[in-house]
């Protein structure tokens, strides 16, 4: 079992500083893969990373939702999507991404496919 960071991921960088075994990775090139992603290889499921994000992104691998339900607002960044979304990073830097969508009230998402993502991102 591993950690999975899902498509809630707005690449804020706060998750990577803390993990003691540095298997956290940017998504690059950014329009293919628009996340960070956890290598499943090398990650020691202490459960650290998940209190530094933000947006709730990262979950145990046994715990990713398939109805995750949005209270609304949130925001989904996923390839193939196309709306535009800034921000400010962890470390100050702004963020700019061209493949979000905003999550409507009561909106119910399947972010399952992040396990196979993060499994092909770090291969
Ligand atoms: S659970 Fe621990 S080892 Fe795995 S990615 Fe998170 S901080 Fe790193
Ligand atoms: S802390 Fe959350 S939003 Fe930031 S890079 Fe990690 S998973 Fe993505």
């Amino acid at each position: 079992m591993t950690h999975v960071i899902t498509s809630l991921c707005l690449r804020d960088n706060a998750c990577s500083a803390v993990c003691p075994v540095e298997c956290i990775k940017e998504g690059s090139p950014v329009e293919q893969w628009p996340n960070y992603y956890i290598d499943p290889s090398t990650c020691i499921d202490c459960g650290a990373c998940i209190p530094e994000c933000p947006y709730n992104a990262i979950f145990h691998e046994s715990e990713v939702p398939s109805a995750f339900q949005a209270n609304g607002g949130e925001i989904l960044n996923r390839a193939g999507l196309t709306g535009h979304y800034e921000g400010v990073g962890h470390d100050g830097d702004m963020i700019t991404l061209e493949t979000t969508r905003t999550l409507a009230p009561g909106e119910v998402v399947d972010l399952t496919e992040s396990i196979k993502l993060n499994q092909a991102f770090c291969r």
